[in-house]
């Protein structure tokens, strides 16, 4: 296998998280204490709870201070959007992460409202997205921010290019969307009902840039990309015990210039741009006297 064609996010992360371990060194010189981040897990969701354990290991690493609410899952809305305010409220957290799935009967936009933006280091507070429209600075959210990363990091030009992405959802495919039309590619977004006309291959075969985020495995047939096509794949799928993405790897491996690997592609960056985001917070709190 040519490991120049694989994006392996690792490396990536781990340029990432020095930067950041020495900018929290640097940070907690100057005020005396490293920034916090404030994870709530509503329920207990084995999956959520791993992620919370690996963002918990790299926080560690980087001498970030990490703490996890865990509220139970019949918990109502109000007193969730309570607990929610006194984290705001709070000076010692830097941070706070609204862990998802959460439990039916609350709905993730109804509760990422109530975060405080400077404290909303996913980017998913509506104020924050909205900055990505304006292209304006703010806490962007990760998963987007990781894939435009990768793209950076190869050094494309990304002026004109024709960039297609299979999943609109607010926190990864609409975000990613903004950015790259800020970055001026021809941008197509694909979901549910470009696949349900029978679309969806004819728009990834025009894709120079692909990147796919849906949760299924195979969405994508690796006989649909472009020759010498960029193929992020933030897809995390469970397939007989083993994580895989929504591409269909072998086959788009062959015809892509590069492609992510699942795992170890996306999925490291995100949370290092998750640490990066906590230090942009704390800094951009001190600035503003809180
Ligand atoms: P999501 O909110 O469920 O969104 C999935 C999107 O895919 C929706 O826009 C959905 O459209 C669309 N879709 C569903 N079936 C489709 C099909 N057959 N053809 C085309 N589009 C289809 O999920 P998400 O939070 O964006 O996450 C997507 C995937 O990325 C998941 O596997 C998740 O685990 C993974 N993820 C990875 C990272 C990472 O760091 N690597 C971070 C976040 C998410 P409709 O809504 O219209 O049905």
């Amino acid at each position: 296998m040519d490991r120049e064609k694989l994006l392996e996010g690792k490396k990536l992360a781990a340029r990432i998280n020095q930067i950041v371990k020495n900018e929290v060194l640097d940070f907690q010189k100057a005020f005396s204490f490293a920034p916090v981040l404030c994870a709530i897990q509503v329920g207990d969701d084995k999956e959520s709870s791993l992620y919370l354990e690996f963002q918990q290991k790299i926080a560690k690493k980087l001498s970030i201070g990490y703490k996890v609410k865990k509220l139970d899952a019949d918990i109502q809305r109000v007193d969730l959007i309570a607990v929610i305010e006194e984290l705001n409220c709070d000076s010692t957290i830097n941070g706070i992460i609204l862990q998802l799935p959460l439990p039916d009967h609350l709905k993730a936009n109804d509760i990422r409202i109530c975060l405080d933006p400077l404290k909303d280091v996913e980017g998913v507070h509506p104020e924050n997205l909205g900055k990505i429209i304006l292209n304006e600075d703010g806490l962007a959210p990760c998963t987007a921010c990781a894939v435009m990363e990768l793209l950076d990091n190869i050094n494309i030009n990304l002026y004109g290019k024709e960039a297609v992405i299979v999943g609109h959802s607010a926190i990864v495919g609409k975000p990613l969307a903004a950015m790259l039309l800020n970055d001026f590619c021809t941008t197509t977004i694909c979901h549910i009902a470009t696949s349900e006309r029978g679309l969806l291959a004819e728009h990834v075969k025009r894709a120079e840039i692909l990147v796919v985020a849906v949760g299924k495995p195979g969405v994508v047939k690796g006989e649909w990309i472009k020759k010498d096509a960029i193929v992020i794949d933030v897809g995390i799928n469970y397939v007989d015990d083993k994580i895989v993405g929504d591409v269909e790897f072998e086959k788009a491996y062959e015809r892509a210039a590069y492609i992510t690997p699942v795992p170890g592609g996306v999925g490291p960056i995100t949370v290092a741009l998750l640490m990066r985001n906590l230090l942009k917070a704390a800094k951009q709190q001190k600035q503003e006297g809180k």
